[in-house]
């Protein structure tokens, strides 16, 4: 799988590259290998996977930032199930929470909800009924141009809003929290209602072994079917003639090109396009803005509870969610290591960003111990931190008119970026069902050369 960079591609009848290992240039690349196609997907990082790329603890492998799917996410139960690998998967109900005001509220079912004792009576009925409300809504493109704050005002009342939504829009979205698309938001809760057992439990999965054992089958699965991945090869620059693309450089090395698809966030591809494309489409890409995340990672010796994911109300914390892994996951694949992460969204330029990782996690623990009274600092084992600029596009009110199409002004090279997923949240089953779909216009476009 890792080649020399360096290393000259034959030029074959039509070279198809692929820009970013990532789940949508991954499941490009195999989905033009199976059509015959012979692509070269190039990584600028070691390793392929991208924001769903893992790192070793234990004897396991864990996401950077964590990962899981929904029961609802078939293009990624079909891809698995086509790779022979859905004996792979876990499902599994979760316990679910939210801090709010100094405690902590199981959120896990229906009757959850009916005991949510932050909320009055008629608030519980509101913050129940919401998700039926989004199964009412038919089309999102109604929803567009309005924002979340004031969709959810209108479908919870205030009370519900002020004690559940605003604080988890401000925890994530910061000051812009009240631009947010309702459309966004709707295709959230849809999503999430779906993926809920009988009982009206929420379900998720997970891939044994980590997203990064898939990204490692489908790496196999390109290659076995003729296509090629190359990692530690970041494309610096497209070539063009007569305004179509003819290759790319990546790591001193020239591959040649009939059609590129760029997978990175679009300030990169903006600036691989640059001079190459028209000025005003180039300010179109950069014109989309994104928060950065950053994830400190506990291992700890003990567990902090019994549930997986925690959502924080509380604008003192400095984390918007506190998720144990291995509520979900087995701590027996971890070495038995208890597996924590404290996930911050925060701008690109937030000064969180630069503090030292020893640094990150003791500002942490006073709060870890207001949250959970058992928590000691003593039980933290290792800290590991990871961050990324480009962790989620501001989906803003009137977002759909900003998302470029997959086809760009320079013939031959598409784009199939996160920032394209809309109204759905950014997902890896919706980067492989976006990668499909371009590796399909790559298709025809080259018939048509
Ligand atoms: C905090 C967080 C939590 C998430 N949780 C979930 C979750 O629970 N479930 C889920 O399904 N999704 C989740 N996601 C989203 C998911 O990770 C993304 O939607 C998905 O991985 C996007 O895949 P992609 O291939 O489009 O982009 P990326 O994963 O960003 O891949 C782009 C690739 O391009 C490479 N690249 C960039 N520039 C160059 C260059 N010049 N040359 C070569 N290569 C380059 C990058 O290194 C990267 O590997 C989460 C994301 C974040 C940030």
């Amino acid at each position: 799988m890792i080649e020399d960079p360096r290393a000259r591609p034959s030029r074959g009848p039509q070279n198809v590259v692929v820009v970013g290992a990532g789940f949508t240039g991954l499941a490009a690349a195999r989905d033009l290998a199976r059509r015959g196609l012979r692509p070269t997907v190039l990584e600028a990082e070691p390793d392929p996977g991208g924001l769903a790329g893992s790192f070793r603890v234990g004897d396991g492998r864990l996401e950077r930032f964590y990962h899981h799917w929904f029961t609802s996410d078939r293009h990624l139960m079909d891809l698995v199930a086509e790779l022979g690998l859905s004996h792979q998967l876990i499902t599994r109900p979760v316990g679910t929470g939210l801090y709010y005001a100094n405690a902590l509220f199981r959120l896990s079912s229906p009757l959850d909800v009916l005991t949510f004792s932050a909320l009055s009576l008629p608030g519980r009925v509101r913050l129940g009924m919401l998700p039926l409300i989004a199964l009412a809504t038919r089309r999102w493109q109604d929803l567009d141009d309005i924002a979340a704050s004031a969709w959810l005002r209108r479908a919870c009342g205030e009370e519900v809003y002020r004690v559940v939504w605003e604080p988890l829009l401000r925890g994530k979205f910061g000051v812009h929290a009240d631009t947010v698309s309702a459309a966004w938001f709707w295709s959230k809760l849809r999503l999430r209602g779906a993926s809920r057992g009988r009982a009206g439990h929420e379900q998720l999965v997970y891939f044994r072994g980590g997203f990064a054992a898939l990204a490692d089958a489908i790496v196999r699965d390109i290659e076995a079917k003729g296509g090629r991945v190359v990692t530690g090869a970041p494309v610096t620059a497209l070539a063009a003639r007569d305004g179509r693309v003819t290759g790319v450089t990546a790591g001193g090395a020239h591959y040649p090109a009939d059609a590129v698809i760029i997978t990175t966030p679009l300030p990169e591809a903006a600036g691989l396009l640059s001079g190459l494309a028209p000025d005003d489409y180039i300010k179109r890409l950069r014109r989309i803005r994104y928060l950065a995340n950053r994830c400190i990672i506990l291992e700890l010796d003990r567990s902090l509870s019994n549930l997986y994911w925690i959502n924080v109300n509380d604008p003192e914390f400095p984390f918007v969610g506190v998720i144990e892994h291995t509520n979900f996951a087995r701590a027996a694949d971890y070495g038995g290591r208890h597996i924590v992460y404290l996930s911050r969204y925060c701008t690109q330029d937030d000064p969180f960003l630069s503090l030292s990782p020893q640094d990150a996690a003791a500002y942490t623990t006073g709060h870890l111990r207001r949250m959970f009274p058992s928590f000691d600092p003593g039980m933290i084992l290792a800290v590991h931190s990871w961050q990324t600029r480009s962790a989620q596009p501001i989906v803003e009110t009137g977002y759909a008119k900003l998302v470029p199409s997959h086809e760009t002004p320079l013939a031959g090279v598409f784009l199939a970026t996160m920032a394209q997923v809309y109204p759905e949240d950014r997902g890896t089953n919706y980067a492989i069902r976006d990668g499909y779909k371009v590796a399909g216009l790559v298709v025809s476009d080259l018939a048509a050369v």
